[in-house]
């Protein structure tokens, strides 16, 4: 008797999975389901090239459709899993069929949050989420025309730069008093906001926007002190929250997410969860984390899959993501606080630079502004705690990858 796996969820955590499934040998049946009607794709691009029109939808498919036909992955697009039979471990679909499965992986990831404001349902007024989200956005900016963009995060600054780039007007409003605050920490973020300020960019921080108004498209934003932003075109991007419903419906444990083991695998035995929707614990956190970044959703859909198949290898990654937004390339590994001590490399002044976060001396993150190798000579360090010293740190003359552990008795690399 062949087993049957299940993955519920064809984004990147659940594409990884059936693809090392496969790889890895196994034989039995598999099967992904997916709920938009599009081949899996890569969403990194959504704010950026396919906005820009440097890339299309085709462009961005994580696999050709030949894929999963020569590796006998029978991929169910269109489909929705509304429940999982706990006991009988059957898997219920909204096209009404049901599948028995051994093993079921949940990446069901993320869904934009909503605020809870008048006027979400007006023309003009989108989400950035999916490949339709993108390709309305893209036709609203390639008019010109102003932008308002709610939520200074990741989507709504690497959104800005776009926008920017086709010759927009761009207001972005957001809650706190500083841009990216969440992702980076505020040193970091406030250098991002004087550089999207530079290029034109109207930023208003501690806005909270109380109503979007229009006739049939939007036309103007609202917020509580009184201001008005005439608006073409109202992108919105303040976060997101799990979608755990499915999980939760069938008894396994959550709490911001799916909570999972060090494998990968849920309170139910045989039913693991992995991406933006998987709640596990990390030890360069110190805690249970939900990322919410690609290579997290990558390496745990990866680590899920080689779980089901009994390997015990505790998934253990650095947390690191990038952003691109214009010409500055953000890279950040490890887990920002903001109480850590800080070690600057580099020219601030010149978007050019390293910042290391180090507690009781280890370094536990580091963000690079334009500094790829930096970060990733950083995550080695992140990865073994390091205690490097912080001058040689500092000194760009010095290679990353030649300094030792400062409180070990082995001298330092060559300078
Ligand atoms: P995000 O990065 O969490 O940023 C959301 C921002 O909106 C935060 O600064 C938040 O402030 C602010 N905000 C919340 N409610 C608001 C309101 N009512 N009005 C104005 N601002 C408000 O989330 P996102 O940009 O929406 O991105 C969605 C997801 O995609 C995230 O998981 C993100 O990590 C991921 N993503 C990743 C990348 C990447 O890795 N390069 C790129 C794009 C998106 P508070 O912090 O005060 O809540």
């Amino acid at each position: 008797m062949t087993e049957t796996y299940v993955v519920v969820g064809a984004s990147l955590a659940g594409t990884r999975a059936v693809e090392t499934l496969r790889t890895e040998g196994f034989d039995g049946r598999v099967v992904l389901v997916g709920a938009e009607h599009r081949l899996p794709y890569d969403r990194p691009p959504l704010s950026k090239e396919l906005i820009l029109g440097g890339r299309t939808p085709e462009d961005i498919l994580l696999r050709e459709s030949e894929y999963y036909y020569d590796n006998d992955i029978e991929l169910l697009l269109g489909a929705r899993v509304t429940g999982i039979e706990p006991h009988a471990r059957r898997v219920r679909l909204d096209t009404k069929s049901v599948i028995t499965a051994d093993k079921v992986l949940i990446c069901t990831g993320t869904a934009p949050r909503r605020p809870d404001i008048p006027g979400l349902d007006l023309d003009g007024v989108h989400f950035l989420r999916t490949v339709d989200d993108a390709l309305a956005v893209r036709n609203g900016m390639q008019v010109g025309g102003s932008v308002v963009i709610v939520g200074g995060g990741l989507i709504g600054m690497e959104l800005a730069a776009s926008a920017v780039t086709l010759g927009n007007e761009v207001t972005v409003l957001e809650r706190d008093d500083a841009l990216l605050r969440r992702a980076l920490g505020g040193r970091v973020g406030d250098r991002l906001t004087q550089w999207h300020r530079d290029r034109g960019v109207d930023i208003r921080t501690n806005a909270r926007v109380t109503r979007l108004e229009g006739d049939h498209r939007v036309r103007r934003v609202h917020t509580a002190d009184g201001g008005v932003i005439e608006a073409d075109l109202v992108v919105i991007g303040i976060g997101v929250v799990p979608v755990d419903d499915l999980a939760r419906d069938c008894g396994i444990e959550v709490d911001n997410g799916i909570l999972v083991d060090e494998f990968g695998e849920t309170s139910l035995s045989g039913v693991f969860a992995a991406g933006d929707v998987a709640n596990g614990p990390n030890e360069f956190a110190g805690a249970r984390v939900r990322l919410e970044h690609w290579q997290n959703a990558q390496s745990q859909g990866i680590a899920a899959a080689r779980s089901m198949l009994g390997y015990r290898e505790p998934y253990r990654d650095v947390p690191w993501f990038w952003s691109d937004q214009g010409e500055l390339n953000i890279q950040a590994a490890g887990r920002i606080r903001a109480d850590d001590a800080v070690v600057v490399r580099g020219n601030p002044e010149e978007m050019d630079f390293t910042q290391f976060h180090l507690r009781d001396g280890v370094v536990t993150a580091a963000i690079g502004v334009n500094r790829r190798r930096d970060v990733r000579a950083a995550m080695a360090m992140i990865d073994k705690q390091m205690r490097p010293d912080p001058a040689l740190l500092s000194d760009p003359s010095v290679d990353l990858r030649t300094i030792g552990d400062a409180t070990s008795p082995e001298p330092v690399g060559p300078r």
